[in-house]
């Protein structure tokens, strides 16, 4: 049978001679893998559309539903060349790639979550802050997987903390924690009020309406500091392009970016 479908390549891995198996993000199909003869010959007219991060449409044969599809036509919509001259911001678009595919089960399909990933790189590409889309797409990622974490509340008795009140950030207990119960649990770590503020307002953000966010530095390092140990307890696996862009982004500490002058606006 012949599917016809737009997808976003989230992984690709050579196989055999000269040929490759990539991984594409679909909204219909969920994760889809395609067999893709020749690419990584040269003169390839599928070397464009098989390369990490493109969005395509993809017309595949399969013949039945647990074998592997093969390619047989593929055009390419969008391969977001704002991204790809980028150090800092291909680091990043790698890595929400291998996040999608870790933490996307095999056989769930959403339209939603392939708006999103889809938005997460028009983001990229348009120069948004990549700490504040990475924020954004892992929290998407998270609610997909089932492990989302409670930003609004306290995870253990509900109650939301008065403004002023210091919070903390728990894993264990399943997100931000007020001070009366932040005692009882040991991986417990005091959350900047600006990441208190930020990360509930990120949950409910949609991508594809992304203004621009200003956060200051210690806001936006706060918060990737949160996630990480977020993924790192509820996602138990390790990611190759997460110790790539950590060597990029130490790098890049020493630049701030321009918006790091501005106002916290979250
Ligand atoms: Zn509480």
């Amino acid at each position: 049978m012949l599917y016809r479908v737009e997808g976003i390549v989230i992984r690709s891995v050579e196989y055999g001679e000269g040929n490759l198996i990539v991984t594409l993000l679909t909204g219909t199909l969920g994760k889809v893998g395609v067999m893709v003869r020749g690419a990584k010959k040269t003169r390839s007219r599928h070397a464009a559309v098989t390369q990490l991060y493109t969005y395509g449409e993809y017309v595949y044969y399969k013949s039945n539903a647990g074998s592997l599809g093969t390619l047989n036509h593929a055009e390419l919509i969008d391969a977001f060349v704002g991204i790809r001259g980028d150090l800092r911001r291909s680091a990043y678009a790698a890595y929400f790639a291998e996040l999608t595919d870790r933490l996307v089960p095999d056989g769930e399909a959403s339209d939603a979550l392939f708006e999103q990933l889809k938005a997460a790189y028009e983001a990229l590409a348009a120069g948004k802050d990549p700490a504040i889309v990475g924020a954004l797409l892992e929290l998407k990622l998270f609610r997909f997987a089932g492990v989302a974490p409670v930003t609004d509340s306290c995870a253990d008795c509900g109650r939301v903390p008065e403004p002023e009140e210091p919070s903390f950030w728990s894993p264990a207990a399943g997100g931000l924690l007020c001070a009366r119960c932040q005692a009882r649990y040991a991986d417990r770590t005091p959350m900047l009020p600006g990441v208190k503020k930020l990360l509930p307002v990120l949950q409910r953000a949609d991508l594809r309406r992304l203004g621009d966010v200003s956060v200051k530095p210690a806001t936006r390092t706060g918060l990737k500091q949160a996630l990480r140990r977020w993924y790192e307890t509820h996602a138990d696996a390790r990611l190759r392009t997460r110790s790539v862009l950590e060597q990029i982004e130490a790098v890049y500490a020493d630049e701030p970016a321009p918006d790091d002058a501005g106002p916290d606006q979250a």
